[in-house]
């Protein structure tokens, strides 16, 4: 069921009814997917029970009763909450994140946390330190990361919504390879307050969701200022379902044709045109943009972010939070704990990030990855004074295969080159479905990637600085002439 249909099933039934649904679904088909590390199942019940017993309060909630997943590096009061790594294995906060108590505000009942890569560091879901989460539509492949579990809840029907956070695409990525709506809401549009820091100038919170309609009412909950996170802006917040009036006359479309020769698989770029289309018929206009800088995003990106990364887990030291190992020595102590606490990727980022900041090389890299984000923001900023939106795909590549990747991180990393760039410039984006991979013979990459037909493929869209009511309209009215988010895997399906 989307958000919709389950208020009106809340109404029909009763709340507790349908969390004990969606808390059966979880118990079936969990343990093939790995999309939870952890469900409150006792606590979701009594929750939804409560909600049943003063139905007037809650009546005009808008998410009164919703199952929801939230991503395991968003503090959840008296809920362990891991980051999917060993170093937070047993670590309970003792306070919600900001977004939390507002879903919860709005009637929303919690039913778990969801598996993610490690410190939502990766691409793929495969760093978590309880293993993969397996994609919906073929289990084994990846769901995309780092909210991989929120996208495998949401496309598997275990919930109708799930947050995510997005550094450099892990909400939209993961959406786009398992076939929901994924949205990365402007730099300052959502509280932080709560959520375990990756890299903090490109940090958001957004949700996950089967249709655009889902997405804008769960931004209406989200969205607004908060005393708790100075960098939350005091932007007005529109009713973002409003928005959705299906007219996309005269809206134009920007297509930066040159970055997508930068090797999209053929599939992916077949169902982008096709999707453009759509959007053209239904009277929108086209247009080529050029963003000359957008091909250094992808190392900007891994400066950037790894040299904030660095800085923010510096604090996991065995004395603050979390796991400490043993030794007779302080010193001892600090370096036991961070080696046996972090996994191989987050190492990786916290040496790099710490190589980039050292004061040999510095200018060198972090101030001069710094330069080149202004001229990354700069070209998106002169795109957008022509333009309402810009289209582009979503992930070069439909899910590949579990292990297919993990061993070289530079091919992982270029999984995230159309992603990176709203974030190192603090734009809203979304990825809407927009078709399937029909199979052998179409793929050009020779990646096993499209080796197999029925694989989600996502379009992003991404939009002027709080400007999230158009990119909303324009997917909701790319989606009202189409079907692919009505479609359930087959996991689903055989059932
Ligand atoms: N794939 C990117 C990374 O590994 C993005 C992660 C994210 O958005 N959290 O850093």
């Amino acid at each position: 069921m989307t958000i919709r249909e389950v208020r009106e099933a809340v109404r029909a039934r009763s709340a507790a009814d349908v969390c004990a649904d969606a808390l059966a679904r979880i118990e079936t088909l969990n343990p093939q997917l790995n999309a939870f590390n952890t469900v409150v199942a006792d606590q979701a019940m009594a929750r939804a029970e409560a909600i049943d017993r003063e139905p007037d309060r809650w009546r005009d909630a808008p998410l009164a009763g919703v199952p929801i997943a939230v991503k395991d590096n968003l503090c959840t009061r008296g809920i362990r909450t891991t980051a999917s790594s060993r170093m937070l294995e047993h670590y309970v906060p003792p306070y919600d994140a900001t977004v939390v108590s507002r879903l919860e505000r709005a009637g929303g009942v919690i039913v778990g946390k969801t598996n993610c890569d490690e410190f939502a560091m990766g691409s793929s879901n495969e760093t978590s330190a309880f293993g993969p989460v397996r994609n919906p539509w073929a289990l084994d492949r990846i769901p995309g990361g780092t909210s991989g579990g929120s996208a495998a809840a949401v496309a598997a029907r275990l919930t109708p919504m799930a947050l995510g956070s997005d550094t450099g695409g892990s909400i939209r990525q993961p959406a786009s390879l398992c076939g929901v709506v994924g949205l990365k809401p402007t730099y300052g549009r959502v509280s932080r307050y709560g959520l375990i820091a990756h890299a903090s100038s490109l940090d958001q919170v957004g949700p996950l969701t089967r249709t655009v309609y889902d997405a804008a009412l769960t931004l209406n909950v989200l969205a607004g200022s908060d005393e708790a996170d100075a960098t939350c802006a005091a932007e007005p917040v529109p009713d973002y379902t409003a928005a959705l009036t299906g007219d996309v006359r005269g809206t134009r479309i920007g297509i930066p044709r040159a970055l997508l020769e930068q090797g999209v698989d053929a599939e992916v770029s077949g169902a982008m045109d096709a999707a453009l289309d759509v959007l053209k018929a239904r009277g929108a206009t086209l247009v080529d943009v050029d963003l000359p800088h957008a091909c250094f995003a992808t190392p900007v990106y891994y400066l950037v972010s790894t040299a904030e990364a660095s800085s923010n887990l510096a604090r996991y030291d065995g004395v603050r939070y979390g796991f400490r190992a043993k030794d007779e020595s302080l010193r001892g102590m600090y370096a036991k704990t961070r080696a046996r606490g972090f996994g191989a990727e987050v190492k990786r980022r916290i040496m790099l990030g710490t190589y980039v900041l050292s004061a040999g090389y510095y200018d060198a890299y972090y101030l001069k990855a710094q330069q080149v984000r202004t001229l990354v923001l700069r070209d998106y900023d002169r795109a957008f004074a022509d333009v309402d939106v810009v289209a582009m795909p979503t992930s070069p590549l439909p899910a590949v295969r579990i292990g297919e990747r993990v061993s070289d991180p530079v091919q992982m990393y270029l999984m995230d080159v159309f992603t990176v760039s709203a974030n190192l410039s603090g734009l809203p984006a979304i990825s809407v479905p927009c078709g399937f991979t029909r199979g052998p013979g179409v793929s050009k990459l020779g990646d096993a990637a499209s080796s197999e037909g029925g694989l989600p493929i996502g379009l992003q869209l991404m939009g002027r600085r709080f400007d999230e009511a158009t990119l909303l309209r324009v997917a909701d009215a790319y989606e009202r002439d189409t079907e692919w988010s009505t479609q359930p895997p087959p996991l689903i399906s055989n059932r």
